[in-house]
């Protein structure tokens, strides 16, 4: 154990003399000093644990030496015990006021010293740790802003201990503030809950726990936590409530911030979809009680992918946030716009009386999009799709008004001329089907799903085979076949045709490739290109790599493309640089369904095209249609006069052949030579198709050509009732039947 060290200070030796000898060596270190002088530099070297200070002493009395002690350095809590001879009590009370810690009358009883020692630093200790440990709970205190409360029911006063008083601007008692004044110094939403708290811990004594924000009195408002409880008393007609206060502003404020992030988009800073759907349920509740509608406005921005793809993500994502931006301003108060994720918004508008209320806001937000987004020194447009529906019209539960929102904007989408539409009923059906479609072809296009069928173009006169024009079909199994008419242009909206595409592209050259090494080195493939393949930046790029890496000549290969495609639009913009770049690399590009677009005279002069395709549409009725008979002669004139190849499509009988050969059309493609078969049949058609088609024929044909037709009769070589699908065996067949 530590010896402790006692500084005596007593002009009188014998009395030194007889402290030492009355406490024990083994305990105690006694350093003496004779008069008041020594006595202050010793304690002030040795830092005694306990000072005996005679109050007469020579120089420097007792008292001053008590008194510079206590306000020396070390010396506020060392216990100093003045030793006097007089016990008057004018000099006990002086000694107290300077600081002195006890007494011990002369003449001294030198059995009890010890024990007095003993006991003042025992005292000291304690008082010591119990500084030491209000010192840590003040600071742990400090760190938790937290603090003690006190009120008192009856007396109405509040304590509050030092460190909230501090907080709050308060003095730390507050006499004849009671209940009423701690509420009032809350916010005015919070005080009828906390009142009605506190009085029933009042009567009740059951401990609380209770969130409040107390407004300071420089105006800012904190977040505290109050708990208490009702302190037993023996008088219970005086209760006091007590407990603990806690700043817990940060905490709510991260709180808030977490809620927050939960509840919105990063990039935005919109609510997102659980928000939404909050805010659409509440909004669904409200105006069933006011009998109004609900509209919800789903927006999609157009081709925002190609944005994100060919201008960067930085820009897709300003734009993003410049929509976000529009929306806010224009919505009201009490409506709320979120993103739902991509470039997907919506807006709920609410309480709104009738549609046409609804229409004007929905003009409104068609509006925004008229002006240009300026993204980083870029000037772009970007259109919008928007579909309503409307509450209770269009459903009653938030996710069936999404899906019919979102529905009504997928048919916008394709309308493409508006840019919004609302639901109805009927849409469902066909949208679902559509979207079954979308998936399908999704699954299909990973699982590679289809393959090639070539249909052969057959020279009227010679009936010989200089190409084929490659067509998709999609191997669905067991399932009902689905056309490429119904499936291409879904393909072509959801972007699923650039691989598609590019598939196709691939198993066309491939095949010429096979082919060079064979009878069939000399046919051309045609394959059909849509329009969002002919405008993506790298069509070019990839056809002459495929070309390349199967070392096939650009000019077996030729390219259809519709009549609508090719001039300029809003959505593709112009293909003229593209295909100029493939007519320079020697592919041919033929317009398909010629006469049933939009395209000019003018372009056509322009444009780097070889071949005209009459649609089918034309073929059908001739001869006996005096209309499209004459509309067959002027393309037939027109492609002449422009040096243009003419093919006639989906020529089916005899007739419409004679006809098509007398006018002079160049190439026949239809069922009456061939429906579109697989690869292999390919060989054996031109291997036995010319013979045969050649051979005279014993139907006759229209008499307008009936010169021609004694020349060159035909024959139908393979039979009407074929089928494509699953028809290799029912091909070869009718090819054995031939033979
Ligand atoms: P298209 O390019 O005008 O092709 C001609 C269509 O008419 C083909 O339909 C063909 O099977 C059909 N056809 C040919 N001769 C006759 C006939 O005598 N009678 C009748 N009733 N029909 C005949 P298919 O294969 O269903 O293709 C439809 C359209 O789908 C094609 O019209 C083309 O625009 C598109 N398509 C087909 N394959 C592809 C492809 O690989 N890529 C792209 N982008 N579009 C394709
Ligand atoms: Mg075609
Ligand atoms: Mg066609």
């Amino acid at each position: 154990m530590n010896r402790k060290s006692i500084l005596v200070v007593d002009d009188d030796e014998m009395t030194r003399l007889l402290i030492r000898r009355s406490l024990s060596d083994n305990l105690y270190n006694i350093i003496e000093a004779e008069n008041g002088s020594q006595g202050l530099s010793l304690f002030n070297e040795q830092l005694p644990d306990i000072v005996l200070l005679d109050v007469q002493l020579p120089e420097l009395n007792g008292f001053e030496v008590c008194r510079r002690i206590r306000e020396s350095l070390h010396g506020k809590d060392v216990p100093v015990v003045m030793i006097t001879g007089t016990d008057d009590t004018e000099s006990i009370d002086r000694a107290y006021r300077l600081g002195a810690t006890d007494f011990i009358v002369k003449p001294i009883n030198w059995s009890l010293i010890e024990h007095h020692v003993r006991y003042i630093l025992r005292a000291s200790y304690y008082l010591e740790s119990l500084k030491k440990s209000e010192k840590r709970l003040e600071h742990a205190q400090h760190i938790a802003r937290l603090g003690h409360w006190e009120l008192d029911g009856t007396e109405g006063c509040l304590l509050l201990s030092r460190q909230i008083a501090e907080m709050c601007s308060l003095p730390g008692t507050l006499f004849g503030h009671g209940l009423d004044y701690l509420i009032a110094l809350m916010h005015p939403e919070d005080r009828l809950f906390a009142r009605n708290i506190f009085l029933k811990a009042f009567t009740s004594g059951e401990a609380f726990n209770l969130d409040v924000r107390l407004k300071l009195s420089n105006k800012s408002l904190i977040y505290v936590q109050l708990q208490g409880r009702r302190l037993e008393s023996r008088n219970s007609v005086s209760p006091v409530l007590s407990g603990v206060i806690q700043d817990v502003t940060e905490l709510k404020r991260s709180q808030h911030r977490l809620i927050h992030i939960a509840h919105h988009d990063a990039l935005t800073d919109l609510p997102n979809r659980i928000l939404f759907h909050q805010q659409l349920e509440r909004a669904m509740e409200r105006a069933k009680r006011r009998r109004r509608k609900v509209a919800l406005l789903f927006i999609d921005l157009d081709r925002f992918k190609n944005i994100n793809d060919s201008l960067g993500h930085e820009i897709g994502d300003c734009l993003l946030r410049e929509v976000a931006a529009r929306f806010r301003r224009e919505i009201r108060n009490y409506d709320m716009v979120a993103r739902l994720g991509g470039d997907e918004f919506a807006i709920i508008l609410d309480a709104v009386e009738n549609v046409q209320e609804a229409l004007c806001f929905i003009r409104r937000i068609v509006a925004l999009f008229e002006l240009p987004f300026y993204l980083k020194n870029k000037m772009l447009y970007v259109e919008a799709s928007i579909g309503i529906s409307l509450y209770p019209d269009n459903g009653d539960s938030g996710e069936e008004l999404l899906r019919n929102a979102d529905m009504a904007m997928y048919q916008a989408k394709r309308a493409e001329l508006h840019h919004f539409s609302f639901y109805s009923a009927d849409l469902t059906e066909s949208t679902i089907r559509r979207w079954s479609l979308e998936n399908g072809l999704r699954k299909a296009l990973e699982d590679k799903d289809f393959y090639l069928l070539y249909q052969p173009k057959v020279e009227p006169g010679s009936g010989h085979m200089t190409g084929v024009e490659a067509l998709i079909r999609w191997d669905r199994g067991d399932k009902p076949a689905i056309l490429p008419s119904e499936f291409i242009p879904v393909a072509e909206e959801t972007g699923l045709l650039i691989p598609l595409g590019r598939w196709v592209i691939q198993q066309a050259v491939s095949q010429l490739r096979v082919w060079q090494q064979t009878q069939c080195a000399e046919l051309t493939i045609a394959v059909n290109v849509s329009g969002r393949q002919l405008y993506s930046d790298e069509f070019t790029d990839y056809l002459c790599a495929v070309l390349d890496k199967e070392g096939v000549s650009a000019a077996l290969l030729e390219i259809e493309i519709t009549e609508d495609h090719l001039v300029p639009n809003k959505r593709d913009g112009d293909c003229q640089e593209t295909l100029r770049k493939l007519s320079e690399l020697g592919i041919k590009m033929s317009i398909d369904d010629f006469g049933t677009g939009y395209s000019s005279l003018s372009q056509l002069k322009n444009l780097p095209i070889s071949t005209l395709k009459i649609d089918k549409s034309f073929v059908d009725h001739i001869p006996e249609d005096a209309q499209d008979v004459a509309i067959v002669k002027s393309i037939l004139s027109l492609a002449k006069n422009l040096g243009l190849e003419v093919v006639a499509e989906g020529v089916e009988n005899a007739q419409q052949l004679a006809c098509l050969h007398g006018y002079g059309c160049d190439l026949i493609q239809g069922y009456f030579y061939s429906k579109p078969v697989p690869v292999e049949q390919i060989a054996l058609l031109l291997e036995s198709g010319e013979r045969k088609w050649l051979k005279p024929c014993t139907e006759t044909d229209s008499a307008e050509d009936s010169t021609r037709l004694d020349r060159t009769n035909y024959i139908k070589p393979l039979a009407e009732s074929q089928e494509e699908s699953g028809q290799k065996s029912v091909i070869s067949e009718s090819i054995g039947k031939l033979n």
